[in-house]
């Protein structure tokens, strides 16, 4: 629905912005059906505003010395520290994740900021010896210039942290384009980086449909850089279009991450893992776990341990205390939900807990569920869900196991609960995922860490520590006779 201006507008070269005639949306709670707020769809001459504004910020911005770019980040953690609890609820209230997750996630900004506010003493070259006399040789990174940032709903702003705070750091000046879905979060996380001060025109937000606002960006010829998370179909297109201006792209997509339990596992530690990367954000996690591929001896124990443990579970609003996990954050989710289990059913699954719809009046709640009976081949057990389902699929072997972890075009995440030194060597060696977890849930990501997938998880970039800047800088080499 459109509707006329209430709130802040977009944020562009250093203030908040809004048209006479500025169209609106709706951001909605999925919990409860009660809308949120307003954010501004951005025109095509807005989001052309706003990269004209980070082009005009960057020479001046890469021109400062970086210790001095880092302030801006140490201010930022301060500031962020003071409002967590107001991101965080208005984080739960936007797309539905338990409280105590959201105020981690802004834990996670915060510690983000920290960690690259210290690159501000770093961001290291290399020296070369030269085979010349009196020759020296040296070489630097450089920021690229314009980053377009585009990010999905599910975090609403650790990821955007990733990847803005990567940029920042390098001497870049951005755009981002958050998820509508998470707009009112993403204008708190921007209004802490206009309350510290930052230069005009470095950070610029840019609201609206993806099809429009990150279409454009993509196309845009004074854009250097796209920084997206997101679906593998949005990441390719964006790939394609980009290729024209010769932009360099880095992809963090979707995922079909297995748990791959042997015989000799701690069963208890496994299945208490797997519950808690299968469902924690309500399952809408890129390394969420979404299949269980176990050893046939220890099948049934491990389901029923599964079981036991997701039944306990407690599905409402995230706000509310004793809630484990929140609504799905659009009905589109829901559907889509609802959408696999059947077909996995009429595929031969059982449904061993979950199966349908929580009655809620404005809700998108599902119950955490669980299948068996799976083949890796069904689509349920291939295609991204994005939603509380797990299936279990059952192996004779370790080598069988390995097969169908792989067996996925996707490479993101994968665990291996085994008591064995030798599987964990070979698990480790032989899972194609950039994330290989020994007795440990999918979904563990640390700070400082490399973060990304193989195959259609990514195209080969990663972020979430100092590798970030092989996609945030680019390197001149500089040589000096004397
Ligand atoms: P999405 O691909 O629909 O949207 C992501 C962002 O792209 C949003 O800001 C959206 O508005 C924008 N967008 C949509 N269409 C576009 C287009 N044509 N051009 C440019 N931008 C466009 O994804 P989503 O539904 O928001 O998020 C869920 C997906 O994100 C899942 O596939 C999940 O696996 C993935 N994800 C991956 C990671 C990772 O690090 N690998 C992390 C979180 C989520």
């Amino acid at each position: 629905m459109i509707h006329q201006a209430t709130k802040n507008g977009l944020y562009i070269n250093g203030s908040w912005t809004q048209d006479e005639n500025q169209e609106f949306f709706e951001s909605t709670n999925p919990a409860t059906g009660q809308v949120e707020g307003y954010c501004a769809f951005a025109t095509p001459f807005q989001v052309n505003q706003g990269v004209e504004s980070a082009k005009n910020a960057f020479r001046a911005w890469k021109n400062t010395p970086l210790p001095e770019r880092a302030i801006f980040l140490w201010k930022a953690a301060q500031l962020f520290e003071e409002k967590k609890e107001h991101l965080a609820k208005t984080m739960t209230k936007e797309m539905g994740k338990v409280l105590a997750e959201s105020l981690g996630e802004v834990g996670v900004v915060i510690e983000t900021c920290k960690y690259m506010a210290g690159e501000g003493r770093r961001l290291f070259g290399e020296t070369v010896s030269s085979g010349a006399t009196n020759r020296h040789i040296m070489m630097v990174r450089e920021p690229v210039g314009v980053v377009a940032c585009i990010t999905p709903w599910n975090f609403p702003v650790a990821l955007a942290g990733y990847k803005i705070l990567a940029a920042l750091i390098s001497g870049n000046t951005v755009v981002w384009k958050p998820a509508s879905e998470v707009a009112l979060s993403a204008q708190i996380f921007t209004e802490v980086f206009h309350e510290v001060g930052l230069p005009k025109g470095v950070l610029n937000l840019i609201t609206g449909a993806g099809s429009k606002v990150g279409a454009q960006l993509a196309e845009h010829s004074d854009v250097k850089v796209i920084s997206f998370t997101g679906s593998t179909e949005v990441g390719i297109k964006l790939s394609e279009t980009a290729a024209k201006t010769l932009k360099r792209v880095s992809l963090e997509l979707g995922g079909k991450n297995a748990a791959i339990v042997l015989k000799d596992a701690d069963l208890n530690l496994a299945a208490e893992a797997i519950v808690k990367a299968a469902f924690t954000t309500t399952g809408q996690r890129c390394t969420a776990a979404s299949r269980v591929i176990v050893e046939a001896s220890v099948k049934d124990e491990l389901l029923s341990k599964v079981v036991a443990i997701t039944q306990k579970l407690k599905a409402g609003n995230g706000l509310e205390s004793g809630v484990d996990i929140g609504p799905l954050t659009n009905k589109n989710q829901l559907e889509t939900v609802e959408k696999y289990v059947s077909f996995a059913v009429q595929n031969g699954a059982v449904i061993e807990c979950g199966g349908k719809r929580i009655p809620s009046e404005q809700g998108y709640f599902y119950e955490p569920t669980v299948l068996s009976n799976v083949k890796n081949s069904d689509r349920v057990a291939q295609e991204e869900i994005f939603g509380p389902v797990l299936a279990f699929i059952e192996v004779n072997s370790f080598e069988e196991a390995i097969e169908l972890n792989n067996d996925t075009v996707y490479g993101l995440s994968t665990s291996l609960f085994t008591s064995s030194l030798h599987y964990a060597n070979r698990g480790a060696k032989e899972i194609e995922s950039g994330l290989v977890y020994i007795n440990n849930g999918t979904s563990n990501a640390e700070l400082g860490v490399a973060f990304g997938g193989t195959k259609h998880s990514g195209n080969g970039h990663r972020e979430v520590s100092h590798h970030a800047f092989d996609v945030m800088t680019e390197w001149k080499s500089i040589y000096t006779t004397y």
